[in-house]
């Protein structure tokens, strides 16, 4: 479904991702774990077409999104983006929130955007909060407001850069159990996170990065308890 092909990215002369080949397929969940810098957004970032990659390419289907031709605003509809800091439209509701892409992007009109929207906000609990403000949500209402948001658009697949990382500790459980539950369901995801159980119990297989390369993919039940490589070794015996 999605395949990354030698990609490399580059800021001026610091190279940050290194000839990176990962690939997923339709329900599977792929967790990209690795240290800070490592370049796990970079990554994202590309694949979601927020950054140019510098070399290498990414096909959807087959088909090659960095080439020319390929229209980005229909591809982004196909792969949802949620963000460490939920980004969220701070001057409209939770409902407007969930209905922007729907009525702009995809030109639903405003009932079945308003249906869709409440589709998703109850699924993520939070169909009683459609006329809040973000701002009065808690940090994991935000998050699960952004998941609805994203789901409204009935993507094909999700990305999720630190989902939890910007939350207060009794609000992470909240959100994974959100994303367990899409897991669970089929979405097909890709998914950045320092939940080192969360990777453990949901990935199809985890991707380890450092240093802008690939240094070991594997299925969770191997890479968590034989990892092959020292760095792998090394950056797992932080979370234990
Ligand atoms: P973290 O766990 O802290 O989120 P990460 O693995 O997501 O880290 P990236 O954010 O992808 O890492 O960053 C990888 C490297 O690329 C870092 O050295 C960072 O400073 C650099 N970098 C990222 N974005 C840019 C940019 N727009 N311009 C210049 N350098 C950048
Ligand atoms: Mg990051």
């Amino acid at each position: 479904m999605l395949q990354v092909s030698h990609l490399s990215k580059s800021f001026g002369d610091h190279q940050v991702l290194k000839d990176i080949d990962f690939e997923t397929c339709h329900g599977n969940v792929i967790c990209i774990i690795g240290a800070s810098g490592s370049g796990k957004s970079t990554l994202l970032r590309c694949i979601n077409l927020l950054e140019t990659p510098t070399s290498g390419q990414i096909f959807f289907h087959g088909k090659d999104i960095t080439s020319k031709g390929s229209n980005v605003n229909v591809y982004r509809s196909k792969v949802g983006m949620v963000f460490q800091s939920f980004n969220l439209f701070n001057n409209m509701t939770v409902l407007q929130n969930c209905m922007a892409g729907t009525t702009k992007v995809l030109k639903k009109d405003k009932k079945t955007a308003e249906e869709i929207a409440m589709k998703y906000l109850k699924k993520v609990g939070m169909g009683e909060y459609i006329n809040a403000k973000p701002h009065q949500l808690s940090g994991g209402q935000q998050q699960r407001v952004a998941i609805a948001r994203a789901l409204a658009m009935e993507p094909e697949m999700l990305l999720f850069d630190e989902p939890t990382s910007a939350l207060d500790p009794q609000m992470v459980g909240e959100v994974l159990q959100v994303m367990r539950d899409l897991a669970q369901e089929g979405m097909t995801m890709v998914i950045v996170t320092h939940e080192m159980a969360f990777a453990r119990d949901v990935s199809s297989r985890v991707v380890f990065m450092a240093d802008g390369v690939v240094a070991e993919e594997n299925t969770p039940a191997k890479l968590f308890s034989n990892p092959q490589q020292e760095s792998t070794r090394e950056f797992l015996s932080r979370f234990r």
